[in-house]
């Protein structure tokens, strides 16, 4: 069992039988809440329950959710993306459009060929990963900067510094004092969703709050942006790599 303690709070990875399927979840436990839940999300089965929570209850509520359990975790196992092997003929995403991997002879570093990545064929699958990885990061940070940078020069601001992070719950952040950090991952994702991302960022270097100047602001820059919103977090996980 692995755990790790985050602010007063408890995560470990837990299993149970139920009605012979051995259904895997997450169990956080937290000093914030007081009653237990049991939620889907991109990871699979959550359990969230208060700190002191005896698992006898936790095992109760899966029981009697059992067949809700088992038809969402069927759901979520048949959404997951294949588990990926790092080979020729692979794909990835990149802005939304798929590249398949090609190994290739003295490729070096991945390049992109038309809709084709080539990777060194000198490469085993852990190194052809890290390099593809490091690969999409390099695109994401010029993409994301020019993007934003687009942005805020319409919005007659200076420049702000753009950094990648790797959040798995967040696709961005903005810091008081212009610096904005964007989900590497989301470079997987359409244009038009980046784009939403980006602005919206950006549309805090003039509003820190979630205001309707803030919205406002945002809609200057991309008129549709609910619906890219809601698309992103609708559609992304189809995107991205696990
Ligand atoms: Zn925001």
């Amino acid at each position: 069992m692995r755990a790790e303690r985050t602010a007063g709070a408890l995560s470990a990875e837990q299993a149970i039988d139920l009605a012979g399927n051995r259904i895997a979840y997450r169990l956080n436990r937290s000093p914030r809440r007081r009653t237990i839940a049991l939620l889907i999300d991109d990871r699979g089965l959550r359990v969230a329950a208060p700190l002191r929570a005896p698992q006898r209850a936790i095992d109760d509520l899966l029981r009697e959710h059992a067949a809700w359990v088992i038809r969402k975790v069927g759901d979520w196992e048949r959404k997951r993306p294949a588990p990926r092997l790092w080979v020729a003929g692979e794909q990835i995403m990149l802005q939304g459009t798929p590249l398949t991997l090609e190994a290739r002879s003295g490729a070096g570093r991945p390049q992109l060929e038309g809709d084709r990545l080539l990777v060194d064929a000198a490469l085993d699958a852990p190194s052809i990963e890290s390099a593809v990885h490091h690969w999409l990061k390099q695109r994401a940070l010029a993409h994301f900067t020019a993007r934003c940078h687009a942005y805020s020069a319409q919005l007659g601001l200076p420049a702000p510094a753009v950094r990648l992070s790797s959040a798995r719950t967040r696709w961005g952040s903005c810091h008081a004092g212009g610096r904005i950090r964007m989900n590497w991952r989301l470079i997987q994702v359409p244009q038009a969703w980046i784009d939403y991302v980006a602005a919206h960022e950006v549309a805090h270097l003039r509003q820190m709050n979630h205001s309707p100047a803030f919205w406002e602001t945002v809609a200057l820059l991309v008129s549709d942006h609910a619906a890219r919103r809601a698309a992103l977090r609708r559609e992304a996980h189809r995107y991205l790599l696990p």
